[in-house]
């Protein structure tokens, strides 16, 4: 039992590059934490040696984590468990939402400790909207998987997150160009480490610039939402009404193509008798 700390779990977020990202209240859970919950206990002693401490760890993965699971929560009753991943936010394309909805069920208190994230990272570097957002996480490596999954979200108005790895990112990007058409797009890469950079352009851009030569490193692609349809002009006005002349009666096509265009009924109507004629 920790004397500073209350029992629980505590969601902890470690730095994706830069030690100095840090924070205090994170070095001071993790250091007085009774277990600290690591998906790769190597990547967190390297965090432990920066802290000046040894740190008690115990594994928590995909591959062990429903054995350990239940051990874990069990411990939160009495004692400060700490969840910290490799880098960045624990349950972010990383394990954690299970442990937290265990800990919730079981009745123990559960406290995040914010901090990096690599997602939101990149959503500040990009120079594209933020005021809605869908994190994608990674998409599928096998094309048919990946071309549905960007198919799903093509229509979204949010601007889209993705992590991706380098040798993949040219052939996502060329399936992003596909799928979503060419939108404006970031590649944020290795950041807050020493070759941090950001790269924007439209999808075809990026996509051509990273086909022959895969980037090193760790990367989030950042692609902008769908822009505003354009509004329709007098010439598709006209398209559409000769279409609809082929079904319908002047006033019932003028009303389709009115509604369908948001252009005006009577100008469209006027028209349609005047084709027909
Ligand atoms: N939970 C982490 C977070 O909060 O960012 C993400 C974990 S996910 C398994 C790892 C992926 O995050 C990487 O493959 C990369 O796409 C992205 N990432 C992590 N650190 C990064 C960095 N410093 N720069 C760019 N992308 C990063």
């Amino acid at each position: 039992m920790n004397a500073s700390l209350a029992p629980g779990l505590y969601i902890v977020a470690t730095p994706i590059g830069n030690l100095g990202d840090l924070s205090p209240r994170a070095s001071q859970i993790l250091l007085n934490a009774d277990i600290v919950a690591v998906e790769d206990s190597r990547v967190t002693a390297g965090l432990f040696r920066h802290l000046g401490a040894k740190g008690r760890m115990t594994p928590y993965h995909d591959h062990n984590a429903d054995a350990v699971r239940p051990g874990l929560v069990a411990r939160m009753g009495q004692e400060v468990v700490a969840l910290v991943s490799d880098a960045g936010t624990p349950l972010i394309s990383d394990p954690g939402f299970k442990l937290v909805r265990d800990a919730r069920a079981a009745g123990h208190a559960v406290t995040t400790v914010p901090g990096p994230c690599a997602a939101i990272a990149a959503l500040t570097l990009a120079g594209l909207p933020t005021d809605r957002f869908l994190f994608v996480g990674f998409l599928p490596s096998k094309q048919q998987a990946r071309a549905e999954a960007i198919a799903e979200v093509a229509g979204i108005r949010a601007t889209l997150i993705l992590y991706e790895s380098g040798p993949r990112l040219g052939a996502c990007l060329a399936a992003l160009a596909e799928g979503l058409g060419d939108r404006e797009a970031a590649v944020a890469r290795e950041i807050t480490k020493k070759f941090e950079e950001c790269v924007t352009g439209s999808l075809s851009q990026l996509a051509d610039r990273y086909a022959e030569a895969p980037p090193r490193g760790e990367i989030v692609v950042i692609v902008a939402p769908p822009g505003e349809a354009a509004p329709a002009t007098a010439e598709d006005g006209e398209a559409a009404l000769l279409e609809a002349l082929t079904r319908l009666p002047a006033a019932k096509a003028a009303g389709e193509v009115a509604k369908k265009l948001g252009l005006d009924r009577k100008t469209l109507y006027a028209r349609a008798i005047a084709l027909k004629n």
